[in-house]
């Protein structure tokens, strides 16, 4: 079965895109946390950070990149912003395709919620 990412990136299903080449894509999040929240995903389906290999490195740094310049062109880069890489079930993750999470555009609050 493919992750619903993967069928945003086949194009079987629509999504809000703002950057692609051949190995990531960036598209809006559907259900928004913040003004901003954009994910950014590799086109190869790596299913969690935990599966990343080392030769996807140079892959991951490229993701931050291009995080980096969404949001300079967002406009939330000065006044700053979140990444966020959720992995399995204590990380909170649903999709199992790694995506970064893009968030800004107001203040976000703490990190994590303390007990
Ligand atoms: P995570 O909990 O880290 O796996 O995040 C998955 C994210 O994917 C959530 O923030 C969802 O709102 C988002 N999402 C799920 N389906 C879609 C979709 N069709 N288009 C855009 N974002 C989606």
């Amino acid at each position: 079965m493919p992750t619903i990412f993967e069928q945003i990136i086949s194009g079987e299903i629509p999504a809000d895109f703002l950057y692609r080449d051949e190995e990531i894509v960036a598209f809006r999040d559907i259900n928004p946390a913040a003004p901003v929240h954009v994910l950014i995903v590799p086109v190869h389906p790596i299913p969690t950070v935990d599966d990343v290999a080392d030769q996807d490195l140079q892959l991951v740094g490229r993701m931050i990149g291009v995080a980096r310049d969404i949001a300079r062109s967002e406009g939330i880069a000065e006044d700053g912003y979140r990444l966020i890489l959720n992995c399995r079930d204590h990380g909170g993750q649903e999709v199992l395709h790694l995506h970064l999470h893009l968030l800004g555009g107001r203040p976000l609050g703490p990190m994590v919620a303390r007990r």
